[in-house]
């Protein structure tokens, strides 16, 4: 399933090939992704210039003068930059046709998602409204961590994968980056520490920004030869080594569940108070 970075690396990619492109047609080859797609797209976006694209969580907008094309990859979605006369494979259901070539999204199980939202209506947003900070952004620090934290009694793992905590930390990365600092995925939020808070937030960065750079080099082979997205090979340092040794200290790594989601962690490493 498409994360953070690799939302992030396709909005790289994209950049550009698309901004300052103009929308000539609109075109869906099916009515139900995740949400019906509205018909009237096909008006409202012709002859829309394309002013940025910006990401929020893992939500790509298309920015334009009046609103934005909002796009989600779901489960399986990919968007690539192909020629006008590319023909359409069977899970290529939408184009976006541009001064140049088209945006085409690729989407086998259906779950992403292609909405229009104006410009006054973003901040507000049923989307948007109730997400918490970005993780890369300079706001989301140890201060701002430890003073979210000092309430709850939600285990930190799960605490990091609330959306309305923070976006786009993922299973893999809340995992990684809770190794990495050397905190156990059970420990209550309220109990982490200020320097754990920043140790915490300094390592959330380090594995983000490490996986959209890995993106950044191979996302020319985004599409395999069988269709299908081909998301980062990772370095897993502990996400998927259960029974295995600790590169750290050799312990072997336990996997348990929290929030019905697997997570591996070192006993040994992370401390639980
Ligand atoms: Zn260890």
């Amino acid at each position: 399933m498409p994360e953070l970075p690799e939302v992030q690396s396709t909005l790289n990619h994209l950049q550009a090939q698309i901004v300052g492109q103009t929308i000539q047609t609109f075109t869906a080859r099916t009515t139900k992704l995740r949400w019906p797609i509205d018909p009237r797209l096909v008006h409202t976006l012709k002859g829309l210039k394309i002013q940025s694209i910006s990401r929020r969580a893992k939500y790509l907008l298309l920015n334009t003068l009046l609103g934005n094309v909002v796009i989600h990859l779901g489960m399986s979605g990919s968007l690539q930059i192909v020629s006008k006369k590319s023909p359409a494979g069977k899970h290529d259901h939408i184009d976006l046709e541009l001064n140049d070539h088209l945006l085409r999204f690729c989407d086998p199980r259906k779950f992403g998602a292609w909405l229009w939202i104006k410009n006054s209506d973003l901040k507000n947003h049923k989307l948007f409204a109730a997400l918490g900070p970005e993780p890369l952004e300079d706001s989301f620090d140890g201060n701002c961590l430890w003073q979210m934290t000092r309430k709850k009694n939600t285990p930190i793992k799960q605490f990091l994968m609330q959306a309305k905590n923070v976006v786009g930390v993922g299973n893999i990365y809340a995992s990684e980056s809770l190794f990495a600092a050397k905190i156990h995925p059970l420990l209550p939020a309220h109990k982490l520490t200020h320097l754990q808070c920043q140790s915490l937030v300094h390592e959330i960065k380090t594995v983000l920004l490490a996986a959209i750079s890995a993106g950044g080099s191979t996302l020319k082979n985004f599409i395999t030869p069988d269709g299908k997205p081909g998301y980062f090979a990772q370095n897993h340092r502990v996400y998927g080594r259960a029974k295995q040794p600790c590169l750290n200290c050799h312990t072997t790594i336990e996997k348990i569940n929290v929030a019905q989601r697997s997570t591996f962690f070192c006993p040994q490493c992370q401390i639980n108070n």
